[in-house]
């Protein structure tokens, strides 16, 4: 399959309008090379096409794991406790076969490409990263995976951690993540990372800041970190809860320290909503990083999933489309423009976030990309869009068959 000519479809920048897309070796162009090779025409049905889905912050270890764990507080220490007891159990095939579960799953909602976090400590070793370096080989096929290994259960604190890590780092993951606040130093751990990240030449992503108190904000020391080792635009801070807490003029002093020291952030909606105001008997706060704030001053901001099925997050269904609609939802943002912001914390922003290279719908970008039957892109957030199909490198990887009435005649 090396031409193919993609007929009847709407771009997102004109989607009234009906436009072709070529694709050759994998990669679209504005027009097939000249040699005998006839292209392939399909087409598909006037229907919305958009680049793939980028899930930038996934945890596939740990996944679907509800009947091995309690679950009666519903705090993050309860989680982090639950999830560290049934990692015991944890085997490579185990692993394994949640993973492809949940890989498969976010095939069909339209996503292409994950960054995917690994805990690595002790007990586990290098358990986990072993399968999940197996289903990156084995779902090449319809999804692109880069691993990120971090600590979950404490890096200063848990010796023999930083030496997994690094084993890691030399052996396929190549980026470094964070738990901060696992560890009785937080910036001790902040500031091991950095220079680890240095020594390996790979951005940081770091779980921060996991409450809704205003004190005790780690993103000064990411901040000046980040400007210390000169790793602008390669460090992501996750969840970042306590920036909802923040009256509006610390907010914007935050975000505009971050927006300069090319920090990023990604809100993990469903998590964020249910570990965080427990303690709250009514007016219960939402608790999720209000990107549109961050976004307006300059930081690059994504969406994502999480978790699937643990005491972190005990639904899902790998759907980036829901957790942006989620999103949209809690942070009050409903205007064309604003559901088009969502949708590229999915797609556009998450891609330049984790620096993925020729991603999009122009000649030269990768032929990852997905078909809706839906107006526009900010119908697809607001209406909850269904992928019906999606492409990597321009070969079809899933059909979904859109609902059909059955009226009487
Ligand atoms: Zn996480």
């Amino acid at each position: 399959m090396k031409k193919i000519k993609f007929t009847n479809l709407r771009l997102p920048v004109n989607p009234t309008q009906i436009s072709e897309l070529r694709v050759e070796e994998g990669r679209f162009v504005e027009v097939f090379s000249n040699d005998d090779i006839t292209p392939i025409e399909m087409n598909l049905g006037g229907n919305l096409v958009l680049p793939g889905l980028i899930e930038t912050h996934i945890h596939l270890d740990k996944a679907c794991i509800m009947d091995r764990c309690q679950l009666q507080e519903g705090t993050l220490q309860e989680a982090v406790t639950s999830t560290s007891a049934a990692k015991i159990g944890f085997t490579e095939a185990d692993v394994y076969q949640r993973g492809a579960r949940i890989i498969e799953q976010a095939i069909t909602q339209g996503t292409t490409y994950m960054r995917t976090h690994v805990e690595l400590d002790p007990g586990i070793g290098l358990t986990s990263f072993r399968a999940i370096l197996q289903l990156q080989r084995d779902y090449a096929w319809a999804m692109g995976m880069e691993i990120c290994v971090f600590p979950q259960e404490g890096l200063l604190n848990n010796p023999g951690t930083e030496e997994l890590l690094c084993e890691a780092l030399e052996s396929g993951a190549t980026i470094l993540g964070g738990c901060p606040y696992m560890d009785d130093d937080p910036a001790g751990q902040i500031q091991r990372l950095f220079e680890l990240a240095v020594q390996y030449d790979c951005d940081l992503d770091l779980h921060l800041d996991f409450d809704l108190s205003p004190e005790g904000m780690t993103v000064p020391e990411v901040v000046r970190c980040t400007l210390a080792h000169g790793w602008q635009h390669r460090v992501t801070i996750g969840h970042v809860t306590k920036l909802s807490a923040l009256p509006p003029e610390q907010l914007r002093q935050t975000a505009m320290a971050l927006a300069e020291a090319g920090v990023q952030v990604t809100a993990l909606p469903s998590t964020d909503l249910f570990l965080t105001g427990r303690e709250a008997t009514h007016n219960v706060p939402r608790g999720v990083a209000p990107l549109s704030k961050l976004h307006a001053c300059g930081v690059t901001c994504s969406l994502s999933t999480n978790n699937i099925g643990n005491p972190f997050t005990p639904f899902g269904d790998a759907s980036l489309i829901r957790q942006a609609n989620l999103l949209a939802n809690v942070c009050h943002l409903g205007t064309s423009a604003e559901l088009a912001c969502c949708l590229a914390w999915v797609s556009e922003e998450a891609a330049k976030m984790i620096r993925l290279p020729d991603y999009g719908l122009s000649p030269g970008c990768h032929a990852d990309f997905i078909v809706l039957d839906v107006d526009t892109p900010a119908a697809v957030i607001a209406e909850l869009g269904q992928p019906l199909m999606a492409f990597k490198r321009g070969r079809q990887s899933f059909e979904r068959k859109p609902a059909q009435l059955l009226k009487p005649v």
